[in-house]
């Protein structure tokens, strides 16, 4: 079975449309939240994604601010102008939905989270010392997260109990999910991708084989940031899709 691994979309659709285009087939999706927030197209992406096949979503930090689970004051001041724009834009079906959204859940071998076990909503995990204080807030192999905007995989040398050293790991084609190795791994964003490369981010998992691959997609970044200006929205927002920043 092939899942697709997708994480803030922040409703960004001409990435999101690039992304399912790319991944081909797939018989299951987990989303890592965010879905909203800074784009232009929050109610397309949230219906896009409530029609994948076997979803399992989180809420992220901007889609508990968008429906005022969170207060938006505690975000910058881009990111709160978005999420008082999308506020108002959120269709009430689409607001209900990402109302029901928990920021981290459990599969049987998987282990989710928007942003950290520690911390679902707010953490930005990007050390080796901060995955080291996650590895023991999850029983499963693999932990999955968002949040960062950057794919990064961490991998820890021992088992639950017993992790005494942490590594980063970047620039592989593949991983062995469950090869004994307990990971931290992050696909990355589909629509504000932050580590310079401004393709789309993904992942897909094959749970037959373990193996999951993340995947880097172009798409057309110039209509994405006409739906930003067309809206009103800070033009910082559509400059820096192109920036990948
Ligand atoms: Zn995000």
């Amino acid at each position: 079975m092939r899942t697709l691994i997708v994480s803030d979309i922040h409703g960004n659709l001409d990435a999101l449309n690039a992304v399912l285009a790319d991944a081909g087939d797939f018989e299951a999706a987990i989303c890592l939240g965010d879905i909203v927030g800074y784009g232009a197209q929050p109610n397309e992406c949230i219906a896009t994604v409530r029609a994948l096949p076997n979803l399992v979503c989180l809420a992220g930090n901007h889609d508990l601010g968008a429906t005022g689970r969170i207060d938006a004051a505690t975000f910058s001041a881009g990111a709160g102008r978005a999420l008082a724009w999308t506020r108002h834009a959120l269709r009430p079906d689409n607001a209900d939905y990402l109302n029901q959204l928990d920021p981290s859940g459990d599969l049987a071998k998987i282990a989710l989270a928007h942003a950290s076990r520690r911390d679902p909503v707010w953490e930005y995990l990007e050390t080796a010392q901060q995955a080291a204080a996650n590895f023991g807030l999850f029983d499963q192999a693999v932990c999955l997260i968002g949040q960062t905007h950057v794919p990064r995989t961490f991998e820890a040398d021992g088992a639950r109990s017993e992790t005494t050293r942490v590594a980063e790991r970047i620039d592989y084609e593949q991983l062995d999910l469950f090869d004994g190795t307990r990971r931290i791994v992050n696909p990355g964003s589909v629509g504000q991708p932050r580590d310079g490369d401004p393709r789309a981010a993904y992942a897909v998992v094959d749970s037959r084989s373990g193996t999951y691959t993340p995947r880097r997609v172009p798409y057309d970044i110039g209509s994405a940031q006409e739906h930003i200006l067309a809206v009103g929205l800070p033009s910082s927002l559509a400059t820096r899709l192109a920036l990948g920043m």
